[in-house]
């Protein structure tokens, strides 16, 4: 078994990271730059190194990190969500020099991570994708024509893209010529490759995805799925497990669907396979994320397992603990993203300190969070600061509770997402289970706030008790 893990990310997703090497007696190791001194992650860890004084680049700094774990004793590295988490170098790095790297092998990441390479992947494989470019795009010319064989609209998209960057609909030619070079420098300014491919624009489409679990002895199972359709720029807000748009037969469909894409590429640890699922009932594959994912706690909730422990004894060689037949669910889970924004101001970042944090609780209710009362969130990174996470027996249960909680939870200094969550449940449309990746842009109203808050009242007396205790 493995002993001591570097974790080589920031913020909720380390804490997460932390909190499950405790639970398995191992010794958890962080790192932080200067902006991040104060990180919750910081004090959470066993032990903790300083990266340096730049914020992005101490944590994406591959021979920095590697060198720091062998220097701390460590036999393996878990890189979160974002930051290295993707990048093959650095799976490549960790080999070479014996530290375990917790994710899938060097080549499967770079494979997947190039997504017409991942879509001839699993054409070969059998598994259906959005029609779209067999390869990159090379002229304007050249996807004029491609959009005339595919029919309008069409989405243009970074080839290495991720974070819900790069993607852009075109509805006629004109908008094509105009996005194609947007397109390209945006991939090229947020991921350093200019290369971009087309799809076909799925109309209002759910975003299905099925959570992956594989070892390094042949076995692959799935988790279930988590619907994400409830998105703002194809960015996640919200995320349900199970999705209650589908019936069982389709949920088992796309189950089989993922495991089949797993198996096609020789995966191995956690990963996550995307769908896209039209109005007629037809599944897309998307695209392959090979490792943790935001959204993962969902998922844990209505099955039980700790996604982040498996992943951890998979990269220690052992086999799954589960078949399939023994993965059972219960009841429905949502996870709301707490960003450190305005909704009233176009979602504008909100940084700055919390001068004052409830946490929510009771029956149910999980956050993951990095925040803490006096916490000043940094500028540099983003903007989500905390999960809440609810489970509920029944839908019309989840609803309910998830309401309540987001109004049990207190967020004071920055403006949060909070406010704006609580309009979507009072959706009608949302309560039904009827909703897609249009959403959002549909309801504009989800900013004009009408739910009252009682932790407002409770910060006011708070504010007014201290106030008196010091005599002001
Ligand atoms: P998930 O797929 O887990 O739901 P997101 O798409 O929201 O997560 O991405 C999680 C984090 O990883 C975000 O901070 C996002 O900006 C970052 N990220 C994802 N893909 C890439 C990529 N290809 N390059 C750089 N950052 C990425
Ligand atoms: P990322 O790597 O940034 O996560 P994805 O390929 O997963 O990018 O797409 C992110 C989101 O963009 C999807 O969840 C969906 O809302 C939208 N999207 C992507 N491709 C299409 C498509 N072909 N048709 C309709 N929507 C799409
Ligand atoms: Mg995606």
């Amino acid at each position: 078994m493995l002993k001591k893990i570097l974790i080589a990310n920031r913020g909720e997703i380390a804490v997460r990271i932390i909190r499950a090497c405790a639970e398995m007696e191992l010794t958890s190791v962080a790192v932080y730059t200067d902006a991040d001194r104060y990180g919750l992650h910081v004090k959470k860890a066993d032990e903790s190194y300083s990266i340096g004084p730049d914020s992005l680049a101490g944590y994406l700094n591959v021979h920095r990190m590697v060198n720091l774990a062998r220097a701390a004793g460590c036999d393996a590295i878990h890189p979160g969500y974002g930051f290295l988490s993707e990048n093959p170098q650095f799976a490549l790095t960790c080999a070479r020099h014996g530290i375990q790297f917790i994710g899938p092998d060097a080549e499967v990441i770079r494979r997947m991570g190039d997504k017409v390479e991942a879509r001839r992947a699993m054409i070969a494989a059998g598994v259906p994708v959005v029609p779209g470019s067999e390869g990159n795009l090379n002229t304007v010319e050249e996807a004029v024509s491609m959009a005339e064989q595919i029919g309008y609209p069409v989405m243009l998209k970074a080839t290495t893209g991720g974070g819900g960057r790069g993607i852009r609909r075109c509805d006629d030619v004109e908008s094509l010529r105009r996005n194609y070079e947007r397109v390209r420098s945006e991939a090229t300014k947020a991921f350093g490759n200019t290369e971009i491919f087309m799809e076909k624009a799925i109309i209002n489409p759910r975003h299905i995805e099925v959570q992956i679990l594989a070892d390094r002895h042949g076995n692959v199972i799935h988790l279930f799925e988590r619907d994400c359709s409830i998105q703002r720029r194809h960015q996640k807000l919200v995320e349900i497990a199970p999705s209650p748009q589908l019936t069982e037969a389709q949920r088992q469909y796309v189950g089989e669907l993922a495991v089949k894409a797993a198996r096609a590429v020789n995966y191995e640890n956690a990963g996550t396979v995307e769908f896209l699922l039209d109005h007629e009932g037809a599944f897309y594959f998307m695209e392959m994320n090979t490792r943790l994912q935001v959204e993962h706690p969902v998922t844990e909730m209505i099955t039980g397992i700790d996604i982040v422990q498996e992943q951890i004894r998979i990269a220690a060689g052992l086999p799954l603990r589960y078949r399939q037949e023994e993965i059972t669910r219960r009841g429905f889970a949502i996870e709301f993203r707490i960003n450190a924004e305005d909704p009233k101001n176009d979602f504008l970042p909100s940084f700055g300190r919390i001068t004052r944090y409830f946490a929510p609780g009771g029956p149910g209710v999980r956050t993951d969070g990095a925040i803490y009362t006096g916490y000043e969130i940094p500028p540099h990174y983003d903007s989500m600061c905390a999960k809440l996470i609810i489970w509920a027996l029944d839908w019309e249960g989840l609803i309910h509770r998830a309401s309540r909680t987001l109004r049990d939870m207190g967020v004071y200094g920055v403006k949060t997402t909070i406010p704006y969550y609580l309009e979507i449940l009072r959706s009608e449309q949302f309560r039904q289970g009827e909703f897609d990746t249009g959403f959002v842009e549909a309801h504009p109203e989800f900013t004009h706030y009408s739910v009252r808050r009682p932790t407002r009242e409770i910060a006011a007396v708070i504010a007014a008790a201290l106030v008196a205790h010091k005599g002001l």
